[in-house]
């Protein structure tokens, strides 16, 4: 179970304390629940004075998924942690239709419209709307964090390999078998770069070794773009030989030219990065290599959150989040702009859009339907709400999606936030 997020009556955030601290405050009638996901409760008194130990933030963004863990830097208990998955394609896949429509409706003879042609430049810093996307999500759920959880710092994964790193960094023999830190960087660029073959033979899933293009005793240097990933036997055979020597002229060239994803700068972490800093909020970096680096030294799993919780150079020496079970939050929009519904070749054969309230609800909203006996579809279903005009609506519930439930059985839990709600699953406790 993850902590529970405390507030007191004046909305301070104060320490997150254990799910079953929380149950005594919540029977004792001393606090009351104030979200459901993820799960906050309000104090029923002031705390003007509380001490509170800050948390930190730590981001790995990804490109379907991001990984957010709350970690405390002192005890090492990562405090809260959760997996957001994003809606980019969603998002390229609503304007690619949008742009569809807009060029058939060009076709046809429709009324005169003032050319727009001054309205096209872009400004500075601007991002795809997909990107965009994500940018937001995850700024917005650092800002809810914020009210939720005394936070101090924030960690964030910007960039794949340490470039600097990587050209200072000693590898030797067993130095480097070992890993240090830079010589784990090394290795894995390395892998990346000669997609985890060797370089003069291709043979794949072998133990690799670190070839010198221009051998250590011509005075070859560490420079990554010195090395090649080679197999022992060719590794062997080429001796005191340079690659061109050795027949593979290829492999000097290749060598020599910079990887490309560990070059080109991954524009939503950049974007993030300065917005999180114009939000006045200290950010240390850290980077993909360290990330793994820190999980295997930890021996941890792999999954999102869990590199949420090893990025940057202030992980803990001992992390403890065998008991911590992520929440699983998916970006889902708020309604739709679309004003006209049409069809696939962009006639209007729909009704236009309903109005989103019904009853008092919108889509989104979390609710518990208490349904009578009487009806087939008897019983009480706590889930995501979809609304229907009709006042027959959907609820998706944690084992399916129940149709025709009425508004007048439901009992609102949580607003609708833009987001859906799922709890994770455990891993196993020695991972
Ligand atoms: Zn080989």
């Amino acid at each position: 179970m993850s902590f529970v997020f405390v507030l007191d009556q004046e909305k301070r955030p104060l320490d997150p304390v254990h799910p079953g601290r929380a149950r005594r405050l919540l029977t004792e009638g001393k606090a009351a629940v104030w979200r459901r996901s993820p799960f906050t409760i309000i104090l029923k008194t002031a705390m003007p004075d509380a001490q509170t130990t800050p948390l930190r933030v730590k981001l790995d963004p990804g490109s379907q998924t991001t990984g957010l863990a709350l970690v405390n830097d002192q005890s090492g208990q990562v405090v809260w942690a959760a997996e957001l998955a994003h809606r980019g394609n969603q998002i390229t896949e609503r304007l690619e239709s949008r742009r569809e429509c807009r060029r058939s409706r060009r076709q046809r003879h429709t009324r005169y419209r003032p050319q727009r042609c001054d309205n096209r430049r872009r400004r500075e810093g601007w991002l795809p709307p997909s990107l965009e996307s994500r940018a937001h999500n995850i700024l917005t759920w650092v800002e809810r964090l914020r009210r939720l959880a005394p936070i101090g710092a924030i960690s964030q994964e910007l960039v794949k390999f340490d470039a600097q790193l990587m050209q200072n960094a000693e590898i030797s023999g067993v130095e480097y078998q070992q890993g240090t830190l830079a010589g784990y960087e090394v290795r894995e660029y390395l892998l990346e770069k000669w997609q985890r073959r060797c370089a003069y033979c291709g043979a794949t899933n072998v133990p690799f070794e670190i070839d010198h293009i221009l051998p250590r005793s011509r005075h070859g240097s560490n420079r990554v773009s010195n090395l090649a990933l080679a197999c022992h036997a060719c590794n062997q055979a080429k001796g005191d030989r340079t690659a061109e020597e050795f027949g593979h002229p290829d492999v000097q060239a290749q060598a020599r030219l910079p990887l490309r994803d560990a070059a080109a700068v991954n524009t939503t972490r950049w974007a993030l990065y300065r917005r999180l800093r114009e939000a006045g909020l200290s950010v240390e970096t850290g980077t993909g290599g360290r990330t793994k680096w820190n999980r295997s030294q930890r021996q941890m799993p792999k999954t999102h959150w869990l590199d949420a919780a090893c990025v940057g150079a202030s992980t803990p020496e001992m992390l403890r989040w065998q008991q911590i079970v992520p929440l699983l939050i998916t970006a889902m929009g708020r309604h739709n702009r679309q004003m006209c519904r049409m069809n696939a070749t962009g006639f209007p054969d729909k009704a236009p859009k309903q109005t989103s309230v019904v009853g008092g609800f919108r889509t989104g909203d979390i609710v518990r339907a208490v349904v009578p006996e009487a009806s087939k579809k008897s019983g009480v279903h706590v889930g995501r709400l979809a609304i229907r005009a009709t006042g027959s609506c959907n609820i998706q519930t944690a084992s399916g999606t129940i149709q025709g439930i009425h508004y007048k059985y439901c009992h609102p839990l949580q607003r609708g936030d833009g987001y859906a709600y799922q709890k994770g699953a455990a891993l196993p406790p020695c991972g």
